[in-house]
């Protein structure tokens, strides 16, 4: 089986109306493992008919399959965001089944860690690549479909606090997601006269992803972690999702532009075993 992440407990039907998403298409990068397949699950039991869209065909089979097995209406496209031709077919596709593209969200990333002194040319390029320029190609081929979407478009960029707290062994991821950041700053002002809206979720380590699996293979460190987040636990995929869900629903009609942490308090990287005793500082 591929490696889709782990089965998600939490219902989004405690928080959100069934078929809320019902009659909305999602574009999903990424959409075959970890946190975009949470969000694509999340938006599809919401209602929401969902393309996943990645470079493996087997993962993303697999993903539907799985998404299928839930009752969700999920297509995949299978596309590298770096191909600019590539991605706008998978849009044109995308619409051409589903008479519409209404939410996207860019969620497909690489990551890999070097000292910033030995990163290559092509090191540095390839991430800049994938997760800046390839989010760009998909805001730029969605753009059409997004504004003519029934309730206003939505466009959500999975980005990270390490852009702006610092990432070390991962200048280059740092410097893309700072810059996926800012793009969608621009964007939200642009594109608001076309009723789309763009904003950026920012997650804390998540469990159940890749990094943070590799990380609980070291108790130590991820002890460490455990203790700079102030609400003391890594974070769920669902919870993700349903920021996305939120800011994908009516109740996020009035929002863009915005930058949503959803971290548990890590971005402060305070160890709260120091702050207990206040009065003693
Ligand atoms: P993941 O499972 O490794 O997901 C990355 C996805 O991106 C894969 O499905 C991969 O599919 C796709 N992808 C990579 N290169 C691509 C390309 N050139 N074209 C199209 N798709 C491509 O990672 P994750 O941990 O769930 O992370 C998902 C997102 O959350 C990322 O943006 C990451 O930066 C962000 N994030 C994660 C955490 C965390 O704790 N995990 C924390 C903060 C932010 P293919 O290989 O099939 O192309």
């Amino acid at each position: 089986m591929a490696d889709t992440g782990p089965e998600d407990v939490r219902s989004p039907f405690a928080t959100f109306a069934r078929e809320m998403l019902t009659g909305k298409t999602a574009f999903v990068t990424g959409g075959g493992t970890g946190i975009g397949f949470g969000i694509a699950r999340t938006l599809g039991l919401l209602g929401a008919r969902v393309v996943l869209v990645s470079r493996k065909e087997d993962v993303l089979v697999e993903a539907v399959s799985r998404l299928s097995g839930e009752g969700i209406s999920a297509l995949y496209q299978v596309a590298d965001v770096r191909d600019f031709a590539a991605v706008q077919g998978a849009v044109d596709r995308t619409v051409a089944a589903s008479g519409s593209l209404d939410i996207l969200v860019n969620c497909a990333a690489g990551l890999f860690h070097a000292p910033a002194e030995e990163l290559s040319e092509n090191g540095w390029k390839v991430l800049i690549d994938i997760n800046l320029n390839g989010a760009w190609a998909c805001c730029k081929a969605a753009f059409e479909p997004l504004s003519k979407a029934a309730d206003g478009g939505r466009i959500v960029n999975i980005v990270s606090p390490f852009a702006w707290l610092s990432w070390p062994g991962s200048v280059n991821a740092a410097a893309a997601k700072a810059g996926l950041i800012s793009m969608a700053h621009t964007l939200a002002v642009e594109w608001g006269r076309y009723n789309i809206h763009v904003n950026n979720i920012a997650p804390g380590p998540i469990g159940g992803t890749g990094g943070i699996n590799r990380m609980a293979d070291d108790p130590q460190r991820f002890a460490e972690e455990l203790e700079r987040t102030a609400l003391g636990r890594v974070g769920e995929i669902a919870d993700i999702a349903e920021a996305v869900a939120f800011l994908s629903s009516p109740a996020g009609s009035f929002i863009s532009g915005a930058d949503l942490l959803v971290d548990g308090g890590r971005q402060y990287n305070v160890v709260p075993s120091k702050v207990r005793n206040l009065r003693a500082l």
